[in-house]
């Protein structure tokens, strides 16, 4: 038997194969590979899709995240506050702006940042909070807005794993001065290759997010304003994009479907910890606690699905990271070594829940 792979984007651009080469076909008809038509389309495109007036494509989420703090103001001598559980690069892209990442544990039930430890973690060098949507469930916004304009700081929020979420129905990326999304091809909305944008209400910082992508160059100009750099989405990668956005929100559905199977499936199992239920949540990952990972795989594995880790260890544990934080991370290191991803992408999770199913099913029948 095949195993289930835990994630195959190859297989999205197969199943929207057609329009993906239609989409590709036009930029090389067209006379302009970066800064054209296809990225002002897109980038109009998910503004209007995120609920915001402005979106600027970038190259990545990571640039997404770092231009969004740098157009903040934030940089040298600041800190920004982090969740200790998350992928590197929204820790990564602070030190890119001059600023200190300030690690904070996360939520047990949420998995996302802990407001507490937010406020804990308040000092007179914060400058902002990047709450980050793990794995597609909303973070506590309302709490994280109430503390960010208390305290006067800047709120971004890290969508890359939390397209065409909501929270209460309003769209993630919507409560803070900016959302940054990454368009890498795994994401729910993901491209060819690597590829970023911020969305934001906030016309001003648009417009030096343009100014930031480009050289410090002001729109139809080539002089320097500023510090600048090569950070575009290109060409190919919006239009790959455009195509695809107006399939996010069945693909969406198709995860939340499968998220309900699985629970189902998982519910009676008591070594199992489910992910949080929210019906706005976009399962980027469908991430199950197990006190015994390792076997849990195995158990999976000779089910026919693979499975991943996300993420481990906890960022307060990185060398690089580590040495500059304070305090304990109780819930990132008991997530961290616990936290199991079973396939969730659509083009895999109907034949992988199948799966999951007929050897639970064979299990409690060994079990009698
Ligand atoms: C993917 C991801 C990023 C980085 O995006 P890239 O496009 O790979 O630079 C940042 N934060 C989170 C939470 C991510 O999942």
């Amino acid at each position: 038997m095949r195993l289930i792979p835990q994630a195959a984007p190859q297989l999205r651009f197969a199943r929207f194969r057609r329009e993906v080469d239609e989409a590709i076909a036009r930029v090389l008809e067209g006379s302009t590979y970066i800064l054209g038509d296809a990225v002002a389309r897109f980038e109009q495109a998910f503004a209007h899709y995120s609920g915001r007036a402005y979106c600027v494509g970038v190259a990545s989420g990571t640039d997404a995240l770092a231009l969004a703090l740098r157009a903040l103001g934030i940089g040298p001598g600041q800190e920004v506050i982090v969740p200790a559980l998350t992928f590197v690069g929204s820790a990564q892209a602070v030190l890119h702006c001059g600023a200190a990442p300030r690690l904070v544990d996360v939520d047990a039930t949420t998995r996302c940042i802990d407001p507490d430890a937010v406020e804990a973690a308040i000092g007179h060098k914060t400058a902002a909070i990047i709450p980050v949507h793990l794995f597609g469930h909303p973070c506590d916004m309302p709490r994280l807005a109430a503390i960010a304009e208390r305290h006067n700081l800047a709120l971004l929020e890290d969508c890359a794993q939390s397209h065409g979420a909501t929270l209460a129905g309003r769209p993630l990326g919507t409560f803070g001065q900016a959302g940054a999304y990454s368009f890498y091809p795994t994401k729910n909305l993901g491209c060819l290759g690597d590829g970023g944008a911020i969305v934001t209400n906030d016309e001003m910082l648009a417009i030096r997010l343009r100014r930031l992508r480009n050289y410090g160059f002001a729109e139809g100009e080539r002089v320097s304003g500023g510090i600048g750099f090569n950070s575009r989405l290109d060409e190919i990668q919006a239009a790959v994009l455009e195509a695809l956005l107006p399939r996010l929100d069945a693909a969406n559905q198709e995860r939340r479907a499968a998220a309900a199977s699985y629970r189902m499936c998982l519910r009676n199992d008591p070594d199992v910890t489910l992910p949080p239920d929210d019906p706005g949540s976009v399962y980027h990952q469908f991430a199950v606690e197990h006190r015994e990972r390792e076997r849990f795989a195995a158990f999976l594995r000779d089910a026919g699905l693979n499975s991943a880790v996300h993420y481990t260890p906890g960022l307060h544990r990185h060398p690089f990271f580590g040495g500059a934080q304070t305090g304990a991370f109780p819930v990132t290191d008991r997530l961290a070594s616990r936290l199991l991803s079973l396939p969730i992408q659509p083009e895999l999770a109907p034949d992988a829940v199948r799966r999951l199913e007929d050897a639970m099913c064979h299990t409690a029948i060994a079990h009698g």
